[in-house]
């Protein structure tokens, strides 16, 4: 199918095969999302376990990343980092098309953003910048935000994948290379990992000082400064349930992310820097794999 192809609908009347590479919190999530509307999908993990639900639910388990973006129309990848995408892309060579679309939803960052519509070019891919707004949750509900850079020959043809995902896509620019979706994600990290970091810093410092750290969320509540996000994960950590959402290890990931950005575009930022340490300590205490609430524990290095 070529990028004509998929403006018109595509050969498979509007159900894109879709490709989904990488089945962690969020692509597992994403992937089921696609299969209960309908869509073909073909699915990859490095570790082959983490199919084996979806699988269950009618998706096609690859054991290639070549084999899986093989006859695929749509190839979405959902890893950990820009490096991990291009090594998984890489790997898909032998199965790509020219004319393929590719929608990279992963975190990457601006360095890598430029590489990765590099390398769609040199395959002769449509190259989708696509990050997503949303966590777990949403992601399983199919309640993300989309962020999306990428032509507009191919929009109507990803309707289905990204209505799967999400209830919204907001279209930002024709060319996905400028990065300016990835850019935006960068912006909304940079509160969602200063606003978790604040809140963790509260309880813990009540717990510090001695006061019920309950009373944190009890005294802001139904005022200007409360949010659900601040209930939750405060009575999370309160809980001690660091089920993630999102882990501290791609956290930390994405707090040097935020500050790399910043630097290059020479603005100084502060709170990444210091949420970046949090979590750097947090992962060496051996959080690295709960919740990003787990900063907490950055509060008591040992
Ligand atoms: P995750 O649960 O840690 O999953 C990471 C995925 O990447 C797994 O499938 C993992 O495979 C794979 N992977 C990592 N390194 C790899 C490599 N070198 N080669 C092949 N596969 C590799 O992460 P997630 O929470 O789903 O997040 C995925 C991306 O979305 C990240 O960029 C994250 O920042 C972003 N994001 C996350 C959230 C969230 O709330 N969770 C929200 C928005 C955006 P294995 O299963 O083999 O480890």
């Amino acid at each position: 199918m070529t990028s004509d192809d998929m403006t018109s609908g595509g050969t498979t009347a509007g159900r894109p095969v879709v490709a989904v590479l990488g089945l962690g919190i969020m692509g597992r999530a994403m992937a089921g999302n696609l299969l209960r509307r309908g869509l073909p999908v073909r699915v990859w993990n490095r570790t082959p376990d983490r199919a084996a639900a979806l699988a269950d639910q009618g998706a096609v388990v690859a054991s290639s990343p070549a084999e899986a973006v093989s006859g695929a129309d749509v190839v979405l990848t959902m890893l950990t980092d820009g490096p991990a995408v291009a090594e998984v892309m890489r790997a898909a060579a032998p199965g790509l098309r020219a004319g393929q679309v590719w929608a990279q939803t992963t975190t990457v960052g601006l360095t890598a953003v430029s590489e990765l519509a590099e390398l769609a070019q040199r395959h002769g891919l449509v190259f989708v910048d696509a990050p997503v707004q949303g966590t777990r949750q949403p992601a399983e509900a199919g309640q993300l935000v989309v962020l999306a850079a990428g032509p507009t020959a191919v929009r109507e043809a990803l309707r289905p994948v990204f209505e799967a995902v999400g209830w919204h896509t907001e279209w930002l620019d024709e060319d996905g290379a400028t990065g300016v979706a990835s850019r935006l994600k960068l912006v909304l990290n940079s509160w969602a990992l200063t606003m978790t970091n604040g809140v963790a810093e509260a309880v813990a410092l009540a717990r510090g000082l001695g006061v019920d750290p309950a009373l944190f969320g009890r005294m802001i509540a139904g005022g200007p400064m409360d949010s659900p996000y601040l209930q939750a994960k405060a009575a999370a950590v309160l809980a001690d349930d660091f089920t993630p959402s999102f882990t501290v290890r791609n956290a930390e990931k994405d707090a040097r992310l935020v500050a790399e950005a910043a630097e290059t575009a020479g603005v100084r930022l502060d709170l990444a820097l210091a949420a970046g340490e949090r979590f750097r300590r947090a992962r060496e205490l051996g959080h690295g794999e709960e919740d990003m609430v787990a900063n907490y524990f950055g509060s008591f290095p040992q």
